[in-house]
């Protein structure tokens, strides 16, 4: 007999329109809640991922999106402590700010700014993991945290605002390629179904395995680096041109998840290269571009 899930998500019209074909499904319920509002869901196992992630989107509503994650854990911790479910945190890397140590292991505490427009999501985070930690031990509740690092593919907005999403759709529609300072910035960027197999190996493991746990491919690139691999694989004509750089944006980031392969026996498949020709051809298809994507080099 399989358990029963909830899933807390920030729903948006593109999230409907990703979630269409599961209607058919008798046991899939689409709820629609405010998750600042106390909810009672009978379940066995929970996972939150309930807030804004792309920096414009949570720097549009930061009051909503640092309350969102603080009164969002509080009720699901509620409801987990109610109902004996287990209850997954979403966390992020971005609670290791603008990192000192790379790779970041667990064990770093971080460098956040805690009051620069990133600290709504960066302290919502932080303090919806001492919710966490604090409600596992001072009422024994289920709790497992993973820290997300940047993670990309099909069924992404394509005016979601993160770098992947932008330089594809930028490139397929022949625009401007936009780096934000001067590219010299790492990212490790993860395909959405490693992270999803992470999160469902963490939702089974062991009750004494509660995080955090990082989840993110270790490869490591530049912005910069990210941009031209994008001209080259859609064969696009587009130029890079240089922003101002984003007020507080991490320098470098890439996960130490040696934890993740220890506890879970995790870690991600897909290459950068591979997960980037799936995500193109995906917004190819979104966007009607065929004849421009795909032109380039062959995977
Ligand atoms: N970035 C960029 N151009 C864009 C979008 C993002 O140069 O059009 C940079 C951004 O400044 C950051 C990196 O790409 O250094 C990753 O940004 P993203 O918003 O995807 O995620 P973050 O890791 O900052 O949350």
């Amino acid at each position: 007999m399989g358990h029963s899930v909830v899933c807390l998500d920030n729903f948006s019209t593109g999230r409907r329109e990703n979630l269409s074909h599961l209607s058919e499904i008798s046991r899939f319920h689409i709820v629609e809640h405010d998750v600042r509002k106390p909810f009672l869901f009978d379940v066995d196992v929970i996972f939150n991922f309930a807030s804004p992630a792309s920096p414009p989107d949570y720097q549009a509503d930061p009051v909503g999106t640092l309350m969102t994650n603080v009164l969002g854990a509080m009720n699901v911790l509620e409801n987990a402590r109610a109902t004996g479910a287990t209850v997954v945190q979403s966390s992020t890397s971005e609670v290791y700010g603008d990192p000192l140590h790379s790779p970041q292991r667990e064990s770093y505490f971080g460098n956040v700014n805690p009051i620069g427009p990133r600290a709504c999501y960066d302290e919502g985070k932080r303090s919806a993991e001492t919710l966490f930690f604090d409600y596992h031990r001072t009422y024994g509740v289920k709790t497992k945290v993973a820290r997300i690092f940047n993670t990309y593919g099909p069924r992404m907005r394509p005016d979601d605002g993160r770098v992947i999403s932008n330089f594809v759709v930028q490139a397929l529609l022949g625009k401007d390629l936009t780096i934000y300072g001067d590219g010299q910035q790492t990212r490790s960027f993860c395909y959405v179904d490693d992270l999803i197999e992470g999160f469902i190996r963490l939702s089974i493991s062991d009750d004494k395995c509660i995080g955090p746990i990082n989840l993110g491919n270790p490869g490591e690139f530049t912005v910069l680096e990210l941009a031209e691999m994008v001209l080259s694989m859609t064969g696009s004509r587009s130029s890079i041109v240089h922003r101002a750089a984003a007020v507080d944006d991490p320098r470098q980031r890439r996960p130490d998840i040696s934890q993740a392969m220890a506890e879970l026996g995790w870690e991600p498949k897909v290459a950068l290269r591979e997960g980037l020709h799936r995500a193109i051809a995906y917004f190819d298809r979104r966007l009607g571009t065929s004849d421009l994507a795909m032109a380039g080099e062959a995977v």
